[in-house]
């Protein structure tokens, strides 16, 4: 592999800034490592390498010039296909979009490029982001790049495998109920869902609206923390955008971490995510080895207690499928995308939106789509719903109180390794056990990291720490995962298999 992929995104930055490497160079390496190893890790669905090169060239050119550049100008980045580009293929991994050009960007797109980094490509996903494995993309799996019979997890499974396979340094992901936060504990990469409307969700293709945020993907806390940074930040164009100062968070991060002392922090171990059934052993090994390194460093560490996380994942397959039968009613056939007519029979409005959608939807889209419509039936609301949304305060509240114990809250992001392909794709029930510890931080719309705390197991598979925040307190979490990711040592990305990947 060239070695200037190995680097951080942050040292690219610098290696660009110097004058040592062009974003030319640099973006052509990604390119080059994509067109040998994504035919068979399927991380992309669609890759632009002429408009990559295009900005990259663009980049280089301003910079020889003395321009001003924002600080990741040049650096290449990757975006999960839920997230419209204008002008570049946008499926959500569904059929229903299959060929779609959206006439817009996005508004991380437009900061993405307005800050002058190549994206160069589209990355596979579950199904408009419903799953935990991407075996549920309508063009096949992707593969983890630690081991090739087992998921990259879901449902951003392509952006963590393009990141964890060194295809990219950046990419993009949506977290509704775990999609950024379980592919990276998984892959072995860093993923953030930052606090509900600290970054626009305009042009985001809506899964479910009230749990959906876009959020970073990394090899490193640092490398993440400056992602959001760019991307975050109030949106008129999004009724939910928070209004918050964006805080510098990988300096803020960086400077807690130097320090090399956890004295005057708390770290709350949430009891009902850190032990028990469908724990796998050394999932929990790993978590505890972190708590008493971290111990060591003068942390305190304390255990809360969040009782109605037991309802938590009941609640979540209730709400999110509701928004979900809501948000989906738009792919009709009439307006956007895949148009199909019966084969038979008259070919009225009602008959075509039924054969568009019966052709156009996966099962598990279709699964979701029939129960949120079913929980919003008049007289099943407030038994289903109605309850559901009950449950959701009360998750807020038990955060309201564990957080008055801790400055964060810690639990593994994943209850096990990656699994292998097919384990769980027959049952929906086991597949959605996976997110019992990372819908909780969406209910309540807090921020939540997942780094590489370990490389666990006879398998060698990474396992996920992750650390939540209050809201708007993204610059504690990021400070803490630094701190965190600095006392296990090396960033353990580095040693995915990957890594040793023949180049021709
Ligand atoms: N795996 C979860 C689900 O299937 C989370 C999805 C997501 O965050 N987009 O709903």
């Amino acid at each position: 592999m060239n070695n200037i992929l190995r680097l951080t995104a942050l040292e690219m930055a610098e290696k660009l800034r110097s004058g040592a490497l062009t974003s030319v160079e640099l973006t052509q390496a990604c390119l080059e490592r994509i067109n040998q190893h994504n035919p068979r890790i399927h991380a992309f669905l669609h890759v632009d390498a002429e408009g990559a090169l295009a900005t990259a060239k663009k980049i280089d050119e301003k910079r020889a010039q003395g321009e001003e550049l924002h600080p990741l100008a040049g650096v290449p980045i990757a975006i999960k296909d839920n997230i419209v580009t204008r002008a570049m293929p946008t499926t959500c991994a569904s059929k229903m979009l299959e060929g779609w050009l959206p006439p817009y960007d996005a508004t991380v797109i437009t900061k993405i490029k307005d800050a002058g980094l190549p994206i160069v490509g589209k990355t596979n996903m579950d199904e408009f982001a419903m799953g935990s494995s991407t075996e549920h993309s309508a063009f096949g799996v992707t593969r983890n790049p630690w081991d090739e019979e087992r998921i990259p997890g879901g449902s951003g499974g392509g952006s963590a495998a393009a990141v964890g396979s060194f295809m990219v340094p950046l990419a993009l992901g949506s977290d509704t109920g775990g999609s950024i936060r379980q592919p990276g504990s998984v892959t072995g990469t860093v993923g953030a869902k930052p606090t509900y409307g600290a970054v626009s969700r305009y042009g985001l293709v809506a899964m479910a609206s009230s749990l959906d945020q876009i959020g970073p993907v990394a090899r490193t806390v640092a490398d993440a923390a400056a992602l959001q940074e760019l991307i975050a930040g109030h949106d008129p164009y999004d009724a939910t955008s928070l209004s918050d100062e964006v805080k510098p968070l990988s300096n803020i991060a960086e400077e807690y971490a130097r320090k090399d002392s956890l004295e005057g922090l708390t770290i709350g171990v949430i009891k009902e995510l850190s032990a028990g059934e469908g724990f796998q052993e050394e999932v929990l090994q790993s978590f505890q080895a972190v708590l008493n390194d971290a111990q060591a460093k003068g942390a305190r560490i304390v255990e809360v207690s969040c009782p109605s996380f037991e309802y938590a994942l009941g609640a979540y397959y209730l709400i999110m499928p509701a928004e979900v039968s809501s948000n989906l009613a738009r792919f009709d056939g009439m307006r956007y995308g895949l148009r199909v007519e019966p084969e038979e029979g008259p070919v009225t409005a009602e008959t075509v939106m039924a054969a568009t959608r019966a052709a156009g939807f996966g099962d598990e889209v279709k699964r979701r789509i029939i129960l949120g419509t079913h929980v919003l039936s008049a007289g099943y609301y407030d038994a289903y719903y109605g309850n559901a949304q009950k449950v959701r305060t009360l998750v807020q509240q038990d955060f309201d109180k564990a957080f008055a114990e801790a400055d964060v809250l810690v639990s593994p992001t994943s209850p096990t390794t990656a699994f292998k392909f097919g384990e769980k794709s027959d049952n929906p029930m086991s597949m959605y056990l996976n997110d019992i510890a990372t819908i909780p931080a969406n209910l309540a719309g807090i921020p939540g990291i997942s780094f590489p705390c370990a490389i666990a197991g006879e398998e060698r598979m990474p396992v996920g720490f992750q650390v939540l925040a209050p809201a708007h307190q993204d610059d504690t979490m990021y400070k803490v995962a630094r701190a965190l990711e600095k006392i296990i040592g090396e960033p353990l990305a580095q040693q995915c298999p990957a890594s040793a990947w023949e180049d021709e």
